[in-house]
């Protein structure tokens, strides 16, 4: 049911914010490379804001749309940075795509993910080979989508897990290329050799909620 739903987002917040505290220091150095390394520390911030006020919103018996929708506005207003604004309004989008008085289905959850990577892509601007957490993005949406509709939660788990697959290997391969945007715009070139951190991230996270969802 809703609550049931509810619950379940927060669990997810919650494994997240523990493994983007670990994942921290390493995001930190990646992001230091050649931007202002706060990386990891934006992300801790973000999770920690989001998983907070989603509990709360469950707590208060908020169901799995209201929950994900408060949780992205506090990712935004907490996390500070290009990356805790994209991933704020990517919570929300997903967010926007369930509903508060039923529990979530695998569609919903399909069609929320593909329409936050578009929010990100849109409200960001940045488009494959910027080396930016988009190149991870788009080949994760494009295995998402051309897996069809799962016939349930555990298979779309599988579904993003496989995904997860062509969002890691992207992410690594934004090794080879230079920075176009954001503060590492300055430092383009000395990011050739270091993969972008917010595309590793990326790929991370969503390779965890693959693995939560199975
Ligand atoms: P900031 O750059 O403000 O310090 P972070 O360090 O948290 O913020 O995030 C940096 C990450 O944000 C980059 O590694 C990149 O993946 C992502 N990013 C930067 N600019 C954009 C953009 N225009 N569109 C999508 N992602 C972006
Ligand atoms: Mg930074
Ligand atoms: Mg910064």
């Amino acid at each position: 049911d809703s609550r049931g739903s509810a619950a379940r987002i927060v669990e997810i917040l919650a494994d997240l914010q523990e493994k983007l505290e670990e994942w921290e220091p390493e995001l930190g150095k990646m992001d230091a490379v050649a931007g202002d390394g706060d990386h990891g520390q934006g992300m801790v911030l973000g999770v920690r804001a989001a998983r907070a006020a989603a509990e709360k919103a469950a707590d208060g018996g908020a169901g799995a749309r209201t929950v994900l929708v408060q949780g992205g506005s506090a990712w935004s207003a907490e996390a500070g940075g290009t990356s805790g604004a994209l991933w704020g309004a990517a919570l929300t989008s997903l967010g926007s795509a369930l509903a508060d008085d039923t529990a979530v289905t695998p569609e919903q959850l399909v069609a929320g993910i593909v329409q936050a990577i578009e929010a990100v892509e849109r409200l960001g601007g940045a488009k494959v080979g910027d080396k930016t957490m988009v190149d991870a993005m788009v080949p994760f949406r494009e295995s998402l989508e051309s897996a069809g509709t799962p016939s349930d939660l555990a298979a779309a788990g599988t579904a993003i897990s496989t995904a997860a697959e062509a969002a890691a290997e992207a992410a690594e391969g934004t090794s080879d290329i230079a920075a176009h945007l954001g503060r590492a715009r300055v430092l383009g070139d000395k990011s050739v050799g270091t993969p972008d951190p917010g595309a590793v991230s990326f790929s991370r996270i969503v390779a965890r909620l693959g693995e939560q969802l199975a």
